[in-house]
């Protein structure tokens, strides 16, 4: 249970709350919400599933899990002092090292005292003639703030779809997303993975050096890029720690919140085919999906260009991969590169070149059931002693929608969200005052570096707050025309690209029934950040502050 702790009530507020704020969720947006508001004297208390903090690394601990942003420019920068000390073994560090920095900060900024693990918030309800939000837990918790902070995160509700027969599996099963802590081995195992996003990618090369026999059930194939990860070069750690704070702030005016890659200024279509072929062999060989990305600067807007980049992907598997049906199978042609997330990985393609791995395309023969024994698709039957289902998630709108999310006015999230996220920002969700959320749906968040975008939201919300309270006022919330004409700019911006063009979790296409709308911002972070402060900066400029 929450403890009864009183915090201090600002002076121009009527009527008693527990906390100030109440956030929701530990990982990256969490703690360093908890951090920031504290720092303002507000009191804060934050609820998390988790029986630890860090939340998509405390969950996905599958084998290979490990960042797709090198660590360097994924970590926080809110502290000079933490980001000198901290150590990253690798370029793309792996999860345990991850979880590892997570704690660490916890510690530092002394932030366990404030989070209670193992609570996971079942409602939260605004009452209006309050001005108070009232939240409850799955642990009978029942709590009020001023403020509620959604801080729980895009990929953080697994889903394993609705298979049948699942039940009667005689076999052991996994969610990427729900690993458990302990190792698993799969020494002398049939194993079958289901998936091959990211999280399959990564765990593909991982799983075939363990396993017996490998199953690999692909629907639809990815674009992935080699990471060329390894230990970080400590000259390289050296140099960039002496120049961490400019490069923090270089990355704000970068697209993706990264800084150290120079945005290209010519298109694929202006380049010859040699010189074309040359830039990407280059970038192919340099690692990364942002390098890739910033070949050319049309690559996401104009088809032609973007075929260039994705045929010398094509190519590149048709190389690698011996077996030329099954390099076929893995070469993607439904969608331009890019328009989905772009894979790293490291060695996934030659994986396909074992004896114990078999790649089943389940597009043309779908799996129709889990036996207890393993899986039928259309068109055969597979012995499987283990089954990891790297499925996905209920994408930026899951962990919210999972939340009975009210006002007593009548207002539902459920309801509002029927056709798709609407938000001011990303960041407010007009009806719903004093409720913030962190890289919530219409921001970049996912197409950005996450931390930074974090820290940038999280920065903007107390911003916000204190505006208020330097108003004498309490209640803040996005107007319906900020909202309407916000959506609209998202939609607007999606539809200039070629982002719509991929069945992606970007638009939900993973779950069945949920509304083809396309949800993160893809106009750039540094285009972003300047809306926002903009809006800050014309006293908040479609939100409505009142007592
Ligand atoms: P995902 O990209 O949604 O991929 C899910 C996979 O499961 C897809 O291949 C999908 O096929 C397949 N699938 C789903 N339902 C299926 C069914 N009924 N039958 C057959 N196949 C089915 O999920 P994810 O790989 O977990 O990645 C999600 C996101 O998490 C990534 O895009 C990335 O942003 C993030 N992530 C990041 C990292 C990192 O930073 N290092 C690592 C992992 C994940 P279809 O494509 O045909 O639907």
């Amino acid at each position: 249970m929450a403890e009864a702790r009183k915090t201090p009530v600002e002076a121009s507020e009527p009527g008693v709350m527990d906390f100030d704020v109440v956030v929701v969720g530990a990982g990256f947006a969490g703690l360093y919400a908890l951090h920031r508001l504290r720092g303002m004297g507000f009191g804060v208390k934050v609820f998390e599933a988790g029986d630890g903090v860090g939340g998509t690394w405390f969950w996905n601990r599958y084998p290979g899990a490990r960042f797709d942003v090198e660590s360097m420019e994924y970590s926080y920068a809110f502290s000079e002092d933490l980001q000198q000390e901290w150590n990253w073994p690798d370029r793309y560090s792996k999860q345990s090292d991850i979880l590892r920095y997570i704690n660490h900060v916890a510690d530092k900024f002394d932030l366990r005292r404030d989070v209670q693990l193992e609570t996971r918030v079942t409602s939260a309800l605004y009452d209006e003639e309050a001005n108070l939000w009232v939240v409850e837990t799955d642990r009978g918790d029942k709590v009020t703030a001023r403020f509620c902070i959604m801080a729980s995160g895009n990929l953080s509700t697994p889903r394993v779809p609705d298979f049948k027969g699942l039940v009667d599996f005689q076999g052991e099963h996994y969610h990427s997303g729900l690993w458990p802590k302990e190792d698993v081995d799969f020494s002398g195992k049939r194993v079958g993975i289901i998936g091959t996003g990211s999280t399959g990618i990564q765990m593909i090369p991982n799983v075939a050096k363990q396993a017996k026999h490998l199953h690999v059930f692909q629907r639809t194939a990815n674009y992935s890029l080699p990471a060329r990860n390894g230990p970080l070069p400590k000259g390289e750690v050296r140099d960039h720690k002496a120049d961490y704070a400019a490069r923090r702030k270089a990355a704000y005016f970068t697209p993706f919140g990264i800084a150290g890659y120079p945005p290209p200024e010519k298109c694929a279509i202006e380049a010859s085919p040699e010189e074309r072929e040359a830039k990407y062999a280059a970038k192919w060989a340099q690692g990364g999906t942002i390098s890739y990305l910033f070949s050319y600067k049309d690559l996401l807007v104009n088809e032609e260009s973007n075929e260039t980049a994705s045929e010398f992907v094509r190519a590149r598997i048709r190389e690698m991969v011996q077996d030329p049906e099954t390099a076929e199978l893995l070469a993607p042609k439904d969608h331009p590169i890019g328009t989905k997330r772009i894979c790293l990985d490291t060695e996934y393609y030659e994986t396909y070149n074992r004896d114990n791995v078999t790649l089943v395309d389940v597009r043309s023969a779908p799996i129709e059931e889990i036996t207890p024994s393993g899986l039928r698709t259309a068109d055969g039957e597979y012995e499987l002693d283990a089954i990891i289902f790297a499925t996905g998630f209920d994408a930026m709108t899951g962990a919210i929608l999972d939340i009975d999310v009210r006002t007593t006015t009548g207002l539902t999230m459920q309801e509002k969200w029927a056709a798709g996220p609407r938000t001011f920002l990303g960041l407010m969700v007009a009806g719903f005052p004093n409720m913030f959320v962190i890289t919530g749906p219409g921001s970049p968040s996912v197409k950005a570096n996450m931390v930074v975008a974090i820290e940038q939201h999280t920065d903007w919300i107390a911003d916000c707050i204190q505006t208020a309270r330097d108003r004498g006022l309490s209640r803040v919330d996005a107007t319906v025309e900020a909202e309407d004409s916000w959506v609209e700019h998202v939609n607007e911006i999606a539809d200039s690209t070629l982002y719509p063009r991929a069945n992606s979790w970007y638009v939900g296409a993973n779950i069945p029934g949920k509304p083809r709308v396309f949800m993160p911002y893809v106009g750039g972070f540094d285009r972003y950040k300047v809306k926002c402060d903009e809006v800050a900066a014309n006293g908040y400029e479609g939100i409505e502050m009142t007592k």
